[in-house]
């Protein structure tokens, strides 16, 4: 938020007086609401569609010129505003939906504060054009500051209101630049309109830009959910989905009703698309989100990034909906059950669907005709939705080519049966090795064996699996990190220390294994030159980087290393997406965990450890190894910057201290002196490293702790290796607190 009026802050510098404290002026404290409700021109759009909805319209238009900065428009057919409260309509907290407090917790309608007309007037010019029903004619006012600027005018109108919104933030300079600079502000207004539009399938929508003949959205008024997801994201998402339902009625745990549609084994795509309607309002739930891409990674890893719409229902009072100034965010009772609850019939629907697709496998014969594998170039990076390889138009191929080789599909892949819930009785079990078998003697030999060395490797982690610890990690809570290392969790009434880059590192690790040859990619943005990430990492572990013997070996070393990687290039790049260009560059990497990228500080090391720790002998050592180097550099590490909250803020202090000293001036016996010893931090250093341990924090609840739970065998090591360290058991520390 910004307020370009302020004055500046007084100089640290200054006597140590507690700054006066003053009241700011209306107008300010309304401008800097108004910038937290309307942070976007998307979010007045949202505001005018939810008044509109509100208003019982059957048909909704928007209109938007400059990305929404100069124009957004957007007119219904509603019931309209009546002309005594066109006065006070856009003044702060006036609605005609709530009126007591309690009434809050009922709430039906999309808007309930009566701040949204009332703000877009303290950044924007709001002109609005009304009829009620049975009037001749309509009223036309334009607002400012939340009052009108004449009296309405009388005007020819259609039935509705039509509100115009000019000049967004023409009086915040700063978020005008920042957001003139970015191009994407009309796609996330039609991102939004698509979005409502499939959930609201009785009304028509349309969004253009103004004066364009042709609308970007449009949709008219259908009984069925799939026609109006078609017209919107077209036949190629709407033929790849799956219908869901879930619904609890039981009051003690959870009271919910959910219907959607999920995109099934087919659908590939760049990002996840989730719609979320709860209650009918437009919202979004992270941690719903993630739990449904948790499940994607977990049972179609190919097409983890699927689409997703799910409106849920709930009783009005168990949803909080005023949480968030823009009423994006809710909160729900009982949440984590719920999610529980869809994510687990989600994950059947999807090993279902699946299933039934290996089913329709096995009964293919293998025929003379059926094409090789693709070749490993296709393979690669093309990772983009093709709707040609699937969809409507795969139905129509003769049963005889049924047989999936398509590397974009992942059926054709071994990997996707590898990945299907295990069968249960020996009939199937041998069907399923038979088909193995047929698809296996159809590639070439070398790719069979790499499977199968891969194969073996994920049958000991499932083998060995420690069951007690399987059983803590995938039910314990994360409290908090306990230490720069050590997260603190809780299970039943026991309290544990985790070990998380001991636990992030093999659980890498497992993770490379599975995804085997089915990684997406990070691109590089600027490709990594390999002899000097090898000459860096050398210098880290040299003890005596000066000596010039030492360079000469380590120009050698890096010569050789990046040769024998050139040389493994293909290999590197098919299985594990590592790929290195002609030149010697690093371009690529994989993605193990969705949302997670490894700390770069830590790539030297790896691409050292690939040219000197892998065993390229031998192909089960060899892809082990690989696999191992991927777990070490993409485990949560701490990062090399020490964390500033605690002793290691000295570390920031300190370079600045030395050479304050060297000018015989020292700031250590000036104890009572705080302002200068805060000039000395060097500041850029100790953000970035502050935005580097915060967000290493983050990783770890929100993709770590998530993803360990779901995918991670832990090894009877972690038991007695100091992964793992009971610290507390509740009940014994109950007993004692009893007794006091
Ligand atoms: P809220 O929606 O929270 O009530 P707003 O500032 O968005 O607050 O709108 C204020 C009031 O203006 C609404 O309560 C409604 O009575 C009226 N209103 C706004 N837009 C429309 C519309 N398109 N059609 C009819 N009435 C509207
Ligand atoms: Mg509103």
């Amino acid at each position: 938020m910004e307020i370009e009026e302020s004055e500046a802050p007084p100089s640290p510098r200054q006597p140590k007086e507690p700054p006066k404290i003053r009241r700011l002026d209306v107008s300010v404290v309304n401008r800097i609401a108004a910038g937290e409700v309307i942070q976007r021109p998307v979010s007045a759009v949202k505001e005018l569609i939810e008044n509109s909805l509100d208003a019982r319209s059957t048909a909704i238009n928007v209109a938007v010129k400059d990305g929404g900065l100069k124009l957004i428009q957007v007119s219904d057919d509603g019931h309209g505003i009546r002309y005594e409260d066109l006065p006070i309509l856009c003044e702060r907290h006036t609605t005609s939906k709530l009126s007591t407090f309690e009434d809050l917790q009922t709430v039906k309608s999309m808007g309930f504060r009566g701040e949204a007309l009332a703000s877009m007037t303290y950044v924007a010019h709001v002109t609005v054009t009304t009829i009620t029903e049975g009037q001749l004619h309509g009223y036309r006012v334009s607002y400012r500051d939340g009052v009108m600027e004449h009296e309405p005018k009388a005007c020819a109108a259609v039935k509705g209101t039509q509100i115009m919104v000019e000049n967004l933030f023409y009086n915040m300079v700063a978020r005008r630049k920042t957001l003139q600079n970015s191009a994407d502000d009309y796609s996330k207004i039609v991102d939004l309109l698509s979005r409502f539009a499939i959930h609201h399938i009785g009304l028509s929508f349309s969004c253009r830009k103004h004066g364009a003949a042709r609308a970007d959205v449009h949709t008219i008024a259908t009984s069925s959910r799939l026609d109006a997801i078609k017209s919107v994201y077209g036949v190629s998402v709407a033929h790849n989905l799956l219908k869901v339902e879930a619904r609890d009625d039981d009051p003690s745990s959870s009271i919910f009703e959910m219907n959607g549609f999920i995109s099934n084994a087919s659908y590939s795509a760049k990002k996840t698309t989730m719609v979320l309607f709860i209650n009918d309002r437009l919202v979004e739930c992270t941690a719903l989100k993630r739990a449904m891409e948790v499940v994607y990674a977990a049972t179609l890893p190919k097409a983890s990034k699927p689409f997703i719409y799910m409106a849920i229902t709930l009783p009005p009072e168990h949803v909080d909906v005023n949480i968030h100034p823009t009423k994006r965010e809710v909160s729900l009772l009982s949440q984590e059950v719920i999610i529980g609850n869809i994510q687990s019939v989600v994950e059947s629907k999807l090993r279902n669907s699946n299933e039934a697709r290996t089913f329709q496998e096995q009964t293919i014969e293998p025929s003379a005709s059926c094409p090789i594998i693709a070749s490993p170039t296709v393979a690669k990076k093309d990772r983009h939705y093709n709707p040609s390889s699937s969809g409507p138009k795969s139905q129509k191929v003769p049963v005889q080519k049924m047989v999936r080789t398509d590397s974009l599909d992942p059926a054709g892949r071994l990997h996707a049966y590898l990945q299907a819930k295990p069968l249960t009785n020996l009939e199937n079990t041998n069907s399923l090795t038979a088909v193995r078998s047929s698809i296996r003697q159809r590639r070439n030999p070398k790719e069979t064996a790499d499977l199968t060395s891969i194969q073996e490797l994920l049958n000991e982690i499932d083998s060995k699996c420690h069951s007690g610890l399987l059983d803590i990690i995938r039910h314990c809570t994360y409290v908090g990190m306990a230490d720069d290392v050590y997260a603190l969790v809780q299970h039943n009434t026991n309290l544990y220390l985790a070990n998380v880059v001991n636990l992030s590192k093999e659980l890498m690790y497992q993770q490379v294994l599975r995804r085997f040859a089915h990684f997406n990619g990070i691109k590089l943005s600027d490709p990594a030159p390999l002899p000097e990430l090898i000459t860096l990492a050398l210098k880290e572990e040299d003890l005596d980087p000066e000596c010039s013997e030492n360079d000469d070996l380590g120009k050698k070393i890096a010569e050789l290393n990046t040769n024998l990687l050139k040389q493994k290039a293909e290999l590197l790049d098919e299985y594990f997406c590592v790929h290195v260009d002609e030149d010697g560059n690093l371009c690529w990497l994989p993605v193990i965990l969705d949302q997670y990228t490894p700390d770069m500080d830590r790539l030297p090391e790896f691409v050292l450890c690939l040219g000197n720790d892998v065993d390229w002998e031998d192909e089960k050592n060899c892809l082990q190894g690989i696999s191992a180097a991927l777990g070490n550099f993409y485990a949560v590490h701490p990062p090399l910057l020490p964390n500033p909250s605690g002793d290691g803020l000295q570390f920031y202090k300190r370079s600045k201290h030395l050479s304050a000293s060297d000018d015989g001036i020292d700031f250590s016996d000036n104890g009572g002196n705080d302002n200068k010893m805060e000039d000395e931090i060097d500041h850029e250093l100790l953000s970035e490293a502050q935005m580097a341990w915060s967000q290493r924090e983050w990783s770890i609840q929100h993709v770590l702790f998530p993803s360990l739970r779901l995918f991670l065998k832990p090894p009877p090591s972690m038991a007695t290796n100091g992964t793992f360290v009971q610290v507390a058991s509740l009940e014994k520390l109950y007993k004692i607190f009893e007794r006091c």
